[in-house]
C-alpha cells in the first residue's frame, strides 16, 4: 500500500503519448457554434480534456498490450476465452461465463430470458441503455434508490443504496409473480458514480429470497465499488478488494457487465451466472444469432486477453486508490471554490449540480448543457449533460421530462490524465463559474425524436 510520499503521484509511469492539440478561445468559440452548440458534434481532435465518459477511454498497461499479441483468433474454443472464464470464475465466484461486445449486448441477449410482457425489473437506478433493454424485452424498469441520492450537499457513504423498505412494498403491493428480477448498479452511475454498501447488497438478497426473485448485478464498475466498500464499511478494512468483490457477488445470481470501464479495455461486454446451467443454456442459444459463438460472442481473441488481464489488473489497491482520490481531488478543489457538485465524489466523475450553479437558467433550457458548453470554450473541455437534455421527452404529454439530479459530469478516463489535467479542469469550471451570471440557456434548432442529446443542434436563448 501507499506510505506518504508515493500518494503523491500516479502508480505508473508513462511509456507511450498521444499530443493533445491546443486551439485557441476564437477557434472554440467557432467550433462550438458550427457543432450546433452540441459537445457530439466536435471532432475528439478540436477537445483537449475530453471527459465526455470513461467508457472504453481507459489506457491499457504494457500487460494488456502484450497480451493482444497472443490473441488467439480461432472461431471457437479460442485459448482467450479459457483464461477469461477461468480469471471470471476466480474473481467472482460464477461458473457460466460468455462475452459480449459491449455492456448493452450482453443486456440485449439476457433480459429477454428473464422478463416476461408487463413486469418490473427493479433496480437502484437503472442505466440509460439498461433502461431501454428492459423496455425492448416487455419489462418496466423501477430507480428505488435511497431519498439522499438525491441531495447533492450533504454526505452519504453509501448514496448508491437501494431503499430497501421501498423494494419490499413494491414487491408486496405488485406480487412477486410481476417481478422479472432485481438488478443492482455497481457503482451506481446515474446517481454520481455512488457505491452501494455490502450491508444494502446483503438486505436486497434477503429481500429477493423471501419472495423467490432473483438478484443480478450490472456490474461495470464492480471494483470502485467493492474500493468504497474496503474504505466506507465497518468490518471490511482489512479484506482485500478481491474477497470484497467474491462477497458482493456470492449475493447475485449473475450479472452483466460492460467490460469498457473497470475491466480497462477499449471495447467487451460479459455475462456472467453464478450456478443456473438451464439460464446458460438459454444464453448461449441467445448469444449465437446476436453476438456470435459462445467461445467469442463478438470479440476478438486479443480483445479477450486483454479483458481478462484488465480483470486482474483493476484489483490492484494501489490503483484504485490513485483512481477514487483523482476523482477525489477534482471535486475537492471545486467544492473549496464553492461550485456545488454532488457530494462525496463517487468512482469515475465529478457530477457539478447545474440547477444550483445556474438558478437563473430554467431547467427546460439545459442549465448543466450550458455549462458544459462554456467550459469548452474556455479550456477545450468536454463535459457531459446528465439533465434535461439527455432525459427528452414524456412520450404521453410530449413535455419535456425535468429530471431531480440535472449533472454536468466531468467523467475521468482510467489511466489517462495526469492532476495537472485536473488543475486545468478545476480552473476551468471557476472561471465559468465566477461569470456565471451571463450564461444563457438553450433552445432546440433541430430536434431529434429519439435520444435528442446526440444529434439536436442548439442555440442560445437571447
Ligand atoms: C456503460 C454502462 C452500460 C452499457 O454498457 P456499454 O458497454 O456502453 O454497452 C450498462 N450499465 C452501466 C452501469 C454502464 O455504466
Amino acid at each position: 500500500m501507499y506510505d506518504d510520499l508515493t500518494r503523491m503521484a500516479e502508480p505508473y509511469k508513462i511509456k507511450m503519448v498521444e499530443p493533445l492539440k491546443i486551439t485557441t478561445r476564437e477557434e472554440r468559440i467557432r467550433l462550438i457554434k458550427e457543432a450546433g452548440y452540441n459537445l457530439f458534434l466536435l471532432k475528439s481532435d478540436d477537445v483537449y480534456i475530453d471527459l465526455l465518459t470513461d467508457s472504453g477511454t481507459a489506457a491499457m498497461s504494457d500487460y494488456q498490450w502484450a497480451g493482444m499479441m497472443l490473441g488467439d483468433e480461432s472461431y471457437a474454443g479460442s485459448r482467450n476465452y479459457q483464461h477469461l472464464c477461468e480469471v471470471v470464475q476466480d474473481i467472482f465466484g460464477y461458473k457460466y461465463v460468455v462475452p459480449t461486445h459491449q455492456g448493452r449486448g450482453a443486456e440485449k441477449v439476457l433480459f429477454p430470458l428473464l422478463i416476461k410482457k408487463g413486469q418490473y425489473v427493479l433496480g437502484n437506478m437503472h442505466f440509460d441503455t439498461t433502461k431501454a433493454h428492459i423496455e425492448l424485452a416487455g419489462g418496466i424498469g423501477i430507480d428505488m434508490v435511497i431519498k439522499e441520492a438525491e441531495d447533492t450537499e450533504n454526505y452519504h457513504p453509501f448514496k448508491g443504496n437501494f431503499d430497501v423498505e421501498a423494494l419490499e412494498n413494491f414487491i408486496k403491493e405488485k406480487g412477486a409473480e410481476n417481478i422479472a428480477f432485481i438488478l443492482a448498479t455497481v457503482t451506481c452511475n446515474s446517481a454520481g458514480g455512488q457505491p452501494v454498501s455490502m450491508e444494502n447488497i446483503k438486505e436486497v438478497r434477503r429481500i429477493a429470497d423471501k419472495y423467490g426473485i432473483r438478484l443480478f448485478f450490472d456490474a461495470a464498475r464492480f471494483a470502485e465499488n467493492a474500493y468504497f466498500i474496503k474504505q466506507r464499511e465497518k468490518g471490511y478494512e482489512n479484506k482485500s478488494i478481491k474477497e470484497i468483490v467474491r462477497e458482493m457477488f456470492s449475493y447475485g445470481d449473475g450479472f452483466t457487465m460492460s467490460a469498457k470501464k473497470d475491466a480497462l479495455v477499449n471495447i467487451g461486454g460479459l455475462i456472467a451466472i453464478k450456478d443456473d446451467e438451464e439460464l446458460f443454456t438459454k444464453v448461449k442459444t441467445m448469444l449465437i444469432p446476436m453476438e456470435g459463438f459462445v467461445t467469442y460472442g463478438g470479440l476478438a481473441g486479443r480483445d479477450m486477453e486483454a479483458m481478462a488481464r484488465g480483470l486482474e489488473e483493476v484489483l490492484d489497491e494501489n490503483y484504485l486508490a490513485w483512481r477514487i482520490n483523482q476523482v477525489k481531488y477534482l471535486g475537492d478543489k471545486l467544492r473549496e471554490a464553492g461550485i456545488p457538485i454532488q457530494y462525496p465524489t463517487g468512482g469515475h466523475a465529478v457530477f457539478i449540480d447545474g440547477k444550483k450553479f445556474l438558478p437563473h437558467v430554467p431547467q427546460d433550457q439545459f442549465p448543466s448543457h450550458a455549462i458544459c458548453v462554456e467550459l469548452y470554450i474556455e479550456a477545450g473541455i468536454r463535459a457531459v449533460e446528465v439533465g434535461a437534455l439527455l432525459a427528452g421527452r414524456d412520450p404521453e404529454t410530449g413535455q419535456n421530462r425535468l429530471p431531480k439530479l440535472d449533472f454536468v459530469r466531468l467523467t475521468i478516463p482510467r489511466r489517462v490524465y495526469t492532476n495537472s489535467h485536473m488543475d486545468v479542469v478545476a480552473e476551468a469550471v471557476k472561471r465559468v463559474y465566477a461569470r456565471r451570471d451571463q450564461i444563457k440557456g438553450y433552445r432546440f434548432v433541430y430536434e431529434p425524436p429519439i435520444l435528442r442529446h446526440f444529434t439536436a443542434r442548439l442555440e442560445p436563448v437571447e
